[in-house]
């Protein structure tokens, strides 16, 4: 896929990200129906620039996985999740995987993953596994992987994917090169929304794995505060898709010349503070990841109340435009009814209760005052 355009200079980045978010919202559609992105969009992102953006400036990237970066990040992620939930939600894994290779690989890796995304590949981070789960098993003198992961974005089309594994010495990460459409399953992705996401299962048994693909070492994948702390990125997209929807609903409302009636602005109302209220939270904990003025706990339980908060927004946000629209926002082509099905489908995250609990208990046991908090 030669030549891809880096970005060698940052201040282009919010252009070139509203230009693509264009190009995205264009293709959602047909995106949706065909339950694949097409190579256009694909090629435009990596013209875009956006591939790279997550590496150091000095490898051809514009550094927008270092915590300084977290704000023009989230600016990203947003523009992204309003043009098209699915595309974003493969920006951020490919978005998480770089940064994680940065921030716990080898030089080495860095510089053969950027050598791959400059080259038009894709990365991932595929941590969901089914009951066996995935391990790394000795098998005569070398390491291999046994089992499969199951919900991976990207299946088939991401051959650079981050992949979380078992081992004796705890969890690893291994960077794996694979070849696209490799031992896939995409049969299971049957969902309401998300559906070009490309979500499925990849069996990985019988690929090494030496120190060209460990990063970092046992406990890193999960080590705090960026793992839970970089939830806020999901909430970012989410969010992008939330203001849209918003921006529909006026659109509508003027359209239909209804927007004077004041059950109508009551849930305007409703709306545009729900959005605010979620994108003040998703911003903040943005900023507190990247700026590391909070210590590791606390982090954790602003980044998971973030969650709940977004959760509860997106849910208020979906159900004002769709009463105050009607039916037509449950008919296809109009875009509410896309976004609404992909929002509702991607707003499902692990193990949401035990995130909203974890933060409460956290709070409990400081002594902060809950503004400080
Ligand atoms: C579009 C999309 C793309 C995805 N892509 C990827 C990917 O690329 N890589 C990847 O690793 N994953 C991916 N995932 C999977 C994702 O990381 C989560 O695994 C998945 O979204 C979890 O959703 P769930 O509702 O099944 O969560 P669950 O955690 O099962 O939550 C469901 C409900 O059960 C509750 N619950 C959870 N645990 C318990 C318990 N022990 N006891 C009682 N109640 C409990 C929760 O609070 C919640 O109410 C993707 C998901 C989506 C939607």
């Amino acid at each position: 896929m030669k030549p891809i355009l880096t970005l060698s200079n940052a201040h282009h980045l919010h252009e070139r990200a509203a230009a693509f978010a264009k190009t995205a919202s264009d293709a959602a559609e047909s995106a949706d129906t065909a339950g694949a992105i097409d190579a256009a969009t694909w090629g435009a992102f990596h013209r875009s620039g956006l591939a790279m953006a997550a590496f150091p400036e000095a490898l051809g990237g514009a550094g927008l996985s270092e915590g300084s970066r977290q704000s023009d990040l989230c600016m990203i992620l947003r523009l992204v999740g309003a043009a098209d939930l699915c595309f974003a939600r493969l920006f951020e894994g490919h978005i998480n995987a770089i940064a994680l290779v940065c921030r716990y690989g080898t030089r080495a890796q860095m510089l053969s993953l950027a050598d791959s995304v400059a080259e038009g590949a894709l990365s991932a981070v595929w941590g969901a596994d089914d009951a066996a789960g995935l391990a790394i098993k000795q098998q005569g003198d070398r390491s291999v992987l046994r089992g499969r992961k199951i919900l991976a974005s990207g299946a088939g089309l991401v051959t650079r994917p981050i992949v979380t594994a078992a081992s004796p010495a705890g969890q690893m990460m291994c960077l794996l090169d694979l070849a696209r459409h490799d031992n896939v399953d995409l049969s299971g992705w049957t969902p309401l929304g998300m559906r070009s996401t490309m979500t499925g299962a990849v069996e990985l048994s019988g690929i090494g794995v030496g120190p060209d693909e460990i990063v970092g070492v046992a406990g890193d994948f999960m080590r705090q505060p960026h793992f839970s702390g970089g939830a806020w990125r999901f909430c970012a997209a989410q969010l992008g898709a939330m203001e849209r929807l918003v921006e529909l609903f006026r659109e509508h409302l003027v359209a239909r010349r209804r927007a004077d009636d004041p059950y109508q602005l009551q849930r305007v109302a409703h709306c545009v503070a729900s959005a605010n209220t979620a994108r003040f939270w998703v911003e903040e904990a943005a900023r507190r990841l990247g700026a590391s003025d909070h210590d590791a706990a606390s982090t954790v339980a602003f980044a998971n109340m973030t969650r709940m908060v977004t959760e509860r927004c997106a849910l208020e946000i979906m159900q004002e435009v769709q009463r105050g629209v009607g039916l037509v926002s449950f008919i296809r082509p109009n875009p509410i009814e896309r976004i609404s099905r992909d929002l509702s489908t991607y707003l499902r995250q692990p193990a949401p209760d035990l995130a909203m609990g974890d933060a409460a208990r956290a709070w409990l046991a400081s002594t902060d005052p809950v503004g400080e908090f």
